[in-house]
């Protein structure tokens, strides 16, 4: 079997792989390898499954799938796989460095100490008390909640399609828009969601609302909430993800009230750990059922 290494993983993975057959990080040999491994940079278009000529399983290392064209996957028989619960913890962590962060003016106080100043005087605000609105109460915006729990605020969800939500009051998202003094975003990125957050979805949230996004950017018309932040409509939003990755031209990149982290959600060292163990039970699966490849 060859397997090919297609984006970055944790160190010791192609050592790991290594009792499955070859493995390599060379993307010349797309065309001969069985098993391709990718995180979110590599995109597995029509163009990339059709040069990947005898690959017979993808998988994705971590949750999202939105970098993968599963149904030509699935009409060529080769079987996506991804890494779902490794990231959950990593990604519900860093929602609450971003909400703290940028609510207690962490960047500013840094980069003040940084510069000989003593900014004593700064004020942030506080999240006990704070209604949070989770979009997606899923396993990492479940995670949120019970997190959020052990600040003191109050939580609310709006969930569409699971059903096992005993951690949140379930609302309508119009409702949600409405109470939230936070909102953050934890359901994928489909036609459905595409820019759930805009102009119109804005203009029904509070005044002076938080907006954390950890999933994904197109969840987010970006012209739509720099503008929110320029008014104050948003007093503040701490983002992960962007609709382009590195965000090349964003209006966001020039806002004083924004705490941005080049997609570092899934990247801790435990995180990476998991997924590379994931990885390994999934290929180890696969050789059992497939011997000859
Ligand atoms: P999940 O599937 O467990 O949860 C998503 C939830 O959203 C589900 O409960 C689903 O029912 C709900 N949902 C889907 N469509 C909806 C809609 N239209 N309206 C309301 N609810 C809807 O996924 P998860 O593991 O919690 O991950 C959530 C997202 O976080 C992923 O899809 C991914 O985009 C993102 N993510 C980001 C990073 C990062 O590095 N920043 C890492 C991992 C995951």
């Amino acid at each position: 079997m060859k397997i090919l290494i297609s984006d970055p993983f944790s160190k010791d993975l192609p050592q790991r792989l290594m009792r499955f057959g070859k493995v390599t990080d060379d993307k010349n040999e797309i065309p001969d390898a069985d098993v391709i491994l990718v995180r979110s940079a590599t995109k597995v278009d029509k163009t990339f499954i059709d040069k990947a000529k005898k690959m017979k399983m993808v998988i994705r290392g971590g949750v999202g799938l939105d970098n993968i064209d599963v149904a030509y996957c699935n009409k060529k028989g080769i079987i996506v796989k991804n890494t779902p619960e490794a990231s959950t913890i990593a990604v519900a962590e860093l929602t609450f460095a971003l909400m703290l962060g940028i609510i207690r003016n962490m960047v500013k106080a840094h980069n003040s100490m940084k510069n000989g100043q003593w900014a004593k005087d700064m004020k942030g605000s506080e999240l006990c008390g704070k209604t949070l609105g989770i979009i997606g109460l899923g396993r990492i915006g479940t995670e949120v909640a019970k997190r959020a729990k052990a600040f003191g605020m109050n939580i609310i969800a709006y969930e569409k399609y699971n059903t096992q939500f005993a951690c949140a009051e379930i609302v309508s998202f119009d409702e949600l828009l409405r109470r939230s003094d936070f909102i953050s975003l934890h359901v994928p990125l489909t036609d459905e969601t595409n820019e759930m957050i805009n102009r119109k979805s804005i203009k029904k949230m509070k005044d002076g609302i938080v907006l954390i996004n950890t999933a994904r950017g197109k969840l987010v018309n970006e012209n739509d909430l720099a503008e929110a932040l320029g008014s104050g409509k948003v007093r503040y939003a701490g983002l992960d993800v962007y609709q382009q990755e590195p965000p090349a031209n964003s209006p966001l990149l020039a806002l004083e009230n924004v705490m941005l982290t080049p997609h570092l959600g899934a990247q801790t060292f435990e995180n990476m750990e998991r997924i590379s163990d994931t990885i390994c039970t999934i290929i180890n699966d696969f050789k059992k059922s497939n011997p000859k490849v």
